[in-house]
């Protein structure tokens, strides 16, 4: 019954994960869930009035498709700061998250075989948004010697004829790195040459520590600009992932087409969440935001020097930005504690849920199958009680590097 498409698709494996998790932890079992793209803040009460207010007044219907007005004009102007040039409302589109925005611009850009160039580690939904919109992802694998990072040679050494855009992700889900203002003029200047769109996926642009500073490449200048896709949305900076509402910034004739097209599929996103998403980005919470990056920046310090003390881990690289440590489990490969050989970094996360219950992501699915993903998004004291967990998961491992160290 299914179409090819559709029966090669495989679910989101992280979702699927989390629902693992969540689901036992609703049986009753005493599981830490570090797999989730969310933190456990609350969303900020902003947000939440202007959604009750919005239910109160009735504005409970259909709004045009690119969103209302005063939020198109609220993020373009919010954009504007960031880029330190002028952004209008025509730039902007409301979306069902940035997932929507992200799916939609691809619908939008590419012809059936376009290729567009990704790295790898990649987020998990990249490569399948890509498909789904008839282009092929061309992946670029990178590892610690570019830290993680795409070189302008390395996309420029994949660039064919077919090559319609490059998809940049910083930070990074799931390595956490951030790309300089420099590293991304370079890329930049790649993709100017050879005329490639830009897809600039931003989501995680307000979470960064350790010094790390955010660019965003529309800001690189007005040629860059003008082929850029940027995408963003609340998910992440606002705590807000269920309210499922983000933007895409592009040419007035990207967000026209984009806006096309969502309104042949979903329309416009929940007039309630826009008006949610609208108070929060009025309020501004600065205070409240810079405290919850203070306190993401700490757990990311504990989880990175917890990792360090656990023989058979390796973090991948530090990361500086969004909420994820990529960590390279290879060292604990062996026969395994329980009759089952640890020989992948799925078999490890699998054995490692099983015996400790704690959840990370394998990343397998991130094109990384030597690498799980710990998402620092539970409190210090969970955080730590994790860490003791694997820790005793590791050492209970024959044979493996936790239990000979120090012998
Ligand atoms: N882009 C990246 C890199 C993500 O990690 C996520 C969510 O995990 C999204 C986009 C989707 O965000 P939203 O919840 O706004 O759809």
């Amino acid at each position: 019954m299914l179409s090819r498409r559709a029966a090669q698709l495989p679910p989101s494996s992280t979702a699927a994960l989390d629902a693992r998790a969540k689901q036992l932890a609703e049986d009753g079992v005493d599981v830490i869930n570090l797999t989730g793209g969310e933190v456990d803040f609350p969303t900020p009460r902003e947000a939440c009035e202007g959604g009750t207010e919005a239910i109160d007044r009735g504005f409970t219907r259909y709004t045009a498709v690119a969103g209302i007005a005063s939020l198109r004009q609220a993020v373009a102007a919010r954009l504007a700061r960031m880029w330190n040039a002028p952004c209008t409302a025509q730039e902007i589109i409301i979306t069902n998250g940035a997932k929507q925005a992200l799916a939609n611009a691809f619908a939008t850009l590419l012809d059936p075989g376009d290729e567009v160039i990704i790295q790898a580690p990649y987020w998990v939904s990249f490569p399948h948004m890509i498909t789904l919109a008839g282009g092929t992802p061309v992946v670029i694998p990178t590892g610690a010697d570019t830290g993680f990072k795409l070189t302008p040679r390395a996309v420029a050494e994949r660039i064919t004829p077919r090559t319609k855009a490059l998809l940049i992700n910083s930070p990074s889900n799931p390595t956490g790195v951030v790309y300089t203002r420099a590293q991304l003029a370079a890329l930049a200047d790649v993709a100017l040459g050879a005329d490639l769109t830009i897809v600039s996926d931003e989501i995680y642009g307000d979470l960064v520590y350790d010094g790390a500073e955010f660019t965003g490449v529309a800001s690189l200048g007005r040629a860059i600009r003008e082929r850029t896709v940027t995408v963003g949305g609340w998910s992440k900076t606002f705590a807000m992932t269920g309210w499922r509402v983000g933007f895409a910034a592009a040419p007035p004739p990207v967000i026209a087409a984009m806006a096309a097209l969502q309104g042949h599929t979903t329309s416009a996103a929940s007039s309630i969440s826009q008006h949610a998403a609208l108070a929060v980005l009025r309020a501004e919470p600065t205070a409240e935001l810079r405290q919850r990056g203070i306190a993401l920046d700490e757990r990311r310090r504990i989880l990175r020097d917890g990792l360090a003390a656990l023989p058979g881990l390796r973090l991948a690289v530090e990361p500086q930005g969004a909420f994820f440590a990529f960590v390279d489990v290879s060292g604990a490969y062996g026969p395994g504690a329980h009759g089952q050989a640890i020989d992948s970094a799925a078999t490890f996360a699998e054995q490692l849920l099983r015996t400790t219950q704690v959840a990370v992501v394998p990343g397998a699915d991130f094109g990384a199958p030597h690498h799980i993903r710990i998402s620092y998004v539970a409190g210090p004291e969970t955080l730590r009680e994790a860490l003791k967990r694997i820790h005793d998961f590791l050492a209970a491992i024959p044979g493996s590097r936790a239990t000979t160290a120090g012998r």
